[in-house]
């Protein structure tokens, strides 16, 4: 049944035009904005956070994941055809070495990476596939940089929905390719780059050939947004001073931002953290835009426009994105929480990287720029040493073993089309060592290893 309690809303001020939710618009069809849901919780709010606490000893497959278990903040109503794969739920680390790294007295890492499908797509895919499946959808689909690929393809298995997904070609990683292919998605490779394919497929979406659940799609963003109601459970309701995330296509900026000013209007939080935006160097139009109009935040303007970067560059291929769909609303994130976004290089996402692997962690490239961009920040003295920080970890480690194999064996290097492949420094490089089948030269190595004093980069 279609949720009539909520409704879709333009967020532009000037219109906030209002749709029902079984309307399958991805714009507001009066002025072009995008489309907020405005839910009211299904309960009384006194009694949610002792409800979300008993369903962790439920069974109940929806008790058993971590977006469906805050459903009283979720646009659905209680027979909703949920689909879902046991998404969210995941873990709140402590990370001593990278808060040595980036000079902190302690540093916590909430990674979405361990997620079903390696992603934090996974969360907003849940919800999103669940309203294709209600919307009686036969065809979803997406552009994608790799991991919204994979993740709908498998929500979409698992509703048993057709799933075709447009990728940049050759700049997909292997991983994620092959997770789209192994859950039965149509791959369809593009010449150009993703702000190419999501250009195409909002076409086909407009005319109604597919339904369309890139994060443009709110139903994704109404998903993503319960990693902050996890986050503030695992911190007894009490937030971080900074909470810093990775900015690509902007949904899960945008998505944090709606929980959270979703949480502190109904109580559930007193204060909000700082939300910083971790942009590489090379695509970094939100960045720039926050450079340039960071003087009107405060008085809550949205910038009427974001100029695109046409080539987004970067290694960290899940954030090689230039016209970045969703900014207007990670702007108003920006503005709740007193954000703000900076940008990181390729040598010091690296080397983030490395070391959040050595805290036994690991993620892929995009999920770094929030180590490398605290340590900026704690240098920059933005964030005390004292302060308590939460980054958020994307993607998992697994997702891109090429570049963490180039990197360790100091292969790692940057082309762009005008100048020579810079090449990536392994600060933290760790290179496999070829040995004989041999017992004694085996036991030298374990003998320089015992010798070296305690280990681990500082
Ligand atoms: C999608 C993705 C991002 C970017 O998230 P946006 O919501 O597009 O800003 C960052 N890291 C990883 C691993 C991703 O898959």
């Amino acid at each position: 049944m279609i949720n009539r309690q909520s409704h879709q809303q333009c967020i532009e001020p000037e219109c906030l035009a209002r749709y029902a939710l079984d309307e399958r618009i991805y714009a507001c069809s009066r002025c072009g904005g995008l489309l907020d849901i405005e839910t009211k919780p299904t309960a009384e709010v006194e009694s949610l956070k002792k409800l979300w606490r008993e369903r962790r000893s439920s069974f109940e497959p929806r008790d058993l994941s971590g977006v469906w278990r805050f459903r009283e903040l979720l646009p659905f109503t209680d027979d909703a055809p949920v689909v879902s794969l046991g998404e969210g739920n995941t873990p709140l680390y402590d990370a001593p070495g990278s808060a040595r790294y980036c000079k902190l007295n302690s540093l916590k890492l909430k990674h979405q990476g361990a997620n079903p499908t390696g992603s934090f797509k996974d969360a907003g895919m849940t919800t999103a596939v669940t309203q294709a499946r209600l919307l009686g959808t036969r065809l979803v689909g997406c552009a994608s940089t790799g991991n919204t690929a994979a993740s709908l393809a498998a929500y979409a298995a698992r509703a048993d929905m057709l799933c075709a997904i447009i990728v940049p070609e050759g700049q997909v990683s292997h991983a994620k390719l092959a997770q789209a292919l192994d859950y039965g998605a149509v791959v369809l490779e593009i010449e150009g780059n993703f702000d190419d394919a999501m250009r195409v497929i909002r076409e086909l979406a407009e005319q109604g050939n597919i339904y369309l659940v890139n994060s443009i799609n709110p139903f994704r963003i109404e998903g993503q947004k319960t990693v902050m109601i996890e986050l503030a459970e695992q911190l007894g309701w009490e937030m971080p001073d900074h909470l810093v995330v990775p900015g690509g296509n902007l949904g899960n900026s945008s998505a944090f931002g709606k929980g959270l000013q979703e949480l502190l209007q109904l109580g559930l939080l007193d204060r909000l953290p700082q939300i910083t935006v971790v942009q590489a160097e090379g695509a970094a139009p939100f960045a720039d835009l926050f450079q340039k109009h960071r003087n009107e935040l405060r008085d809550g303007e949205i910038p009427s426009e974001i100029k695109n970067v046409a080539r987004p560059k970067t290694l960290a291929s899940a954030i090689k994105i230039g016209a970045p769909v969703s900014w207007k609303k990670a702007w108003r994130t920006l503005s709740w929480t007193q954000g703000r976004v900076l940008t990181v290089n390729e040598q010091e996402i690296a080397d983030a990287k490395a070391i959040i692997g050595r805290d036994g962690i690991g993620c892929e490239p995009a999920s770094a720029t929030t180590v490398a961009g605290i340590k900026k920040l704690v240098a920059a003295e933005i964030i005390r040493e004292d302060q308590r920080v939460v980054a958020v970890l994307t993607g998992h480690l697994l997702k891109d073993s090429e570049y963490v194999i180039n990197y360790h064996r100091g292969k790692l290097t940057v082309t762009t089309e005008a100048v020579e492949p810079q090449p990536i420094t392994a600060t933290f490089g760790n290179r496999p060592v070829s040995v004989k089948a041999d017992a004694v030269q085996i036991r030298e190595q374990f003998q320089r290893l015992l010798d070296l004093k305690v280990g681990g980069p500082t």
